[in-house]
């Protein structure tokens, strides 16, 4: 059992600077350069990072907006029934549906080295997860709510879902499905920090069974490259996968690079 924690949690620290570009040895020296400006960049932004309360801040306000819109979706959707089979195809549909999209956000984030940016400082900090994967304990809805603080790109969906349904009758089972993917999508990070912080039997169990995120499975992210994205229960990446290899910078011989030579505190998940 702790041999499959440390699986997930211990091939990675070091690995960047284990697999670094080292001066002189590569042939690219304009390679080398771009590393070295990228790393410089990282460094930079996670100093505004730690510095400028506006990121925590902000990170706050995306959990405050994402949560408050899952609630108020859950209340519009309370005296629409649909029925068991309904309410089962619609949280099966969501589950693969959320695995997929909160999948394909992670394959953005892990290639995007936009660190001079006015979001660079939350990109940087994202990456850190690859450099010490464990998270700080926590209960759970605390991570539920502080995790949902990194899903900007949900707050505009779920906003855009509570409009349409404002202005539009949308048919009761795709509404349905929409509100379970939105809620599902925070449940990912939930299902994240159980694999990478738990050895319950509980979380194994649901691990195996691809309920929530196998510990086992999700290892392969972490230790090769360009792999495994998903992490609500991860059915979705032989998809993903195949998306991936469109993209194939990867993360091991890319941005794992730029935090290097970062030593200072690592990011707002401990
Ligand atoms: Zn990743
Ligand atoms: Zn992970």
């Amino acid at each position: 059992m702790a041999d499959l924690l440390k699986e997930v949690n211990g091939m990675c620290e070091g690995d960047a600077v284990a697999s670094g570009v080292s001066r002189g040895s590569s042939p690219d020296e304009v390679t080398v350069v771009g590393l070295e400006e990228k790393q410089r960049q990282f460094n930079a932004a996670m100093e505004l990072y730690s510095t400028r309360r506006v990121y925590k801040r902000f990170g706050l306000f995306v959990s405050f907006a994402n949560v408050s819109l899952q609630a108020w979706l859950v209340w519009c959707i309370l005296p629409l029934s649909i029925g068991i089979a309904g309410e089962l195809t619609a949280l099966l549909v969501a589950w693969i549906l959320a695995d997929f999209i909160n999948g394909l956000v992670h394959l953005y984030m892990d290639h995007n080295d936009n660190y001079d940016s006015f979001c660079g400082p939350l990109i940087a900090n994202f990456h850190l997860h690859h450099k010490l994967p464990r998270y700080g304990q926590k209960s759970l809805p605390v991570v539920y709510f502080l995790e949902s603080g990194s899903k900007v790109w949900l707050v505009p969906c779920l906003a855009l879902l509570a409009a349409t349904a404002g202005f539009f009758r949308l048919h009761p089972l795709l509404f349905h499905t929409l509100v379970y993917a939105g809620i599902l999508s925070s449940v990912a990070e939930v299902s994240h920090y159980l694999c990478h912080n738990s050895m319950s039997p509980v979380v194994v169990f649901l691990g195996n069974r691809r309920i929530l995120l196998s510990k086992r499975h999700h290892a392969i992210h972490h230790m090769h490259d360009n792999v495994n994205y998903a992490f609500l229960n991860g059915v979705t990446d032989p998809l993903i996968n195949l998306i991936a290899a469109r993209f194939p910078k990867g993360y091991k011989q890319n941005t794992d690079l730029h935090y290097a030579t970062y030593s200072g505190e690592i990011g707002s998940r401990q």
